[in-house]
């Protein structure tokens, strides 16, 4: 599987955007992942074959860098999750 489940042609975000999206992830009251965590996490998805332009995780369409903030959220690899 090489697509992405959410994807268009137009998937590209900037840094101002997945800061924007950061900021409202911290904002929502869920639970943050320490530094250490939210690191390895981030380290993980940038070995990983589903990640996609440095940003963009496939299995869910999300950006990995808001994803892995949530402490609640697991990833969504089809294999089972990675972190
Ligand atoms: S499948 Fe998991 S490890 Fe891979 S990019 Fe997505 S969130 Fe990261």
């Amino acid at each position: 599987m090489n697509k992405c489940i959410k994807c268009t042609d137009n998937i590209y975000v900037t840094e101002k955007e997945i800061e924007e999206g950061m900021r409202k992830v911290i904002e929502s009251g869920v639970p943050i992942a320490d530094k250490s965590l939210y690191l390895e996490r981030l380290k993980t998805c940038n070995s990983c074959e589903r990640l996609v332009f440095g940003t963009t995780c496939m299995s869910c369409g999300c950006i990995v860098k808001i994803r892995a903030l949530n402490a609640l959220r697991i990833c969504p690899h089809e294999s089972g999750s990675k972190w």
